[in-house]
């Protein structure tokens, strides 16, 4: 007899599909779905084969493209091409660079980055000027956040 997908599982899957990093107990909250469900229904999703893995999707318009340095420009040009075209594999490789904008002014980050850490967030500033200027904005969202981590930690 075929296993058949009921609310929960849909409801769990669409969750994951939106995105894959939730832990059980965020989907919990998302779909009002119990935690030791959730994890029962997902393990049995993968179980039965459906689910093959949770796979991260990359962002390659944030890397910094300065590849070519030290080496003939044209040849490695087309070598970049092609990797461009062809597995994200052969593009993550030990100091690729990830461009970082300020978060609160956007503007690019030159030097090292002031970063600003709460509950299990990280955010990269180019200043403490902005830091300062994003906690006052979002103090609200920041304290709910927190409050809400500090929960789920127990
Ligand atoms: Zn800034």
């Amino acid at each position: 007899m075929p296993f058949q997908l009921d609310d929960y599982d849909v409801a769990i899957l669409k969750a994951l599909m939106k995105d894959g990093r939730k832990s059980f107990r965020e989907i919990s909250r998302e779909t009002g779905i119990t935690t030791p469900t959730v994890r029962a229904r997902l393990e049995r999703l993968i179980n039965v084969g459906f689910i093959k893995s949770v796979s991260p999707i990359f962002d390659f318009g944030v890397v910094e493209e300065n590849i070519f340095e030290n080496e003939d420009q044209s040849r490695n040009k087309k070598r970049y091409n092609r990797q461009q075209l062809g597995d994200p594999k052969s593009r993550i490789k030990k100091g690729m660079k990830i461009k970082l904008d300020c978060e609160y002014c956007k503007g690019p980050i030159a030097g090292h980055p002031h970063v600003f850490r709460f509950a299990n967030y990280e955010r990269f500033f180019c200043c403490t000027g902005c830091i300062s200027g994003y906690k006052q904005k979002y103090a609200g969202r920041i304290e709910s956040i927190i409050r809400k981590f500090e929960e789920k930690e127990y």
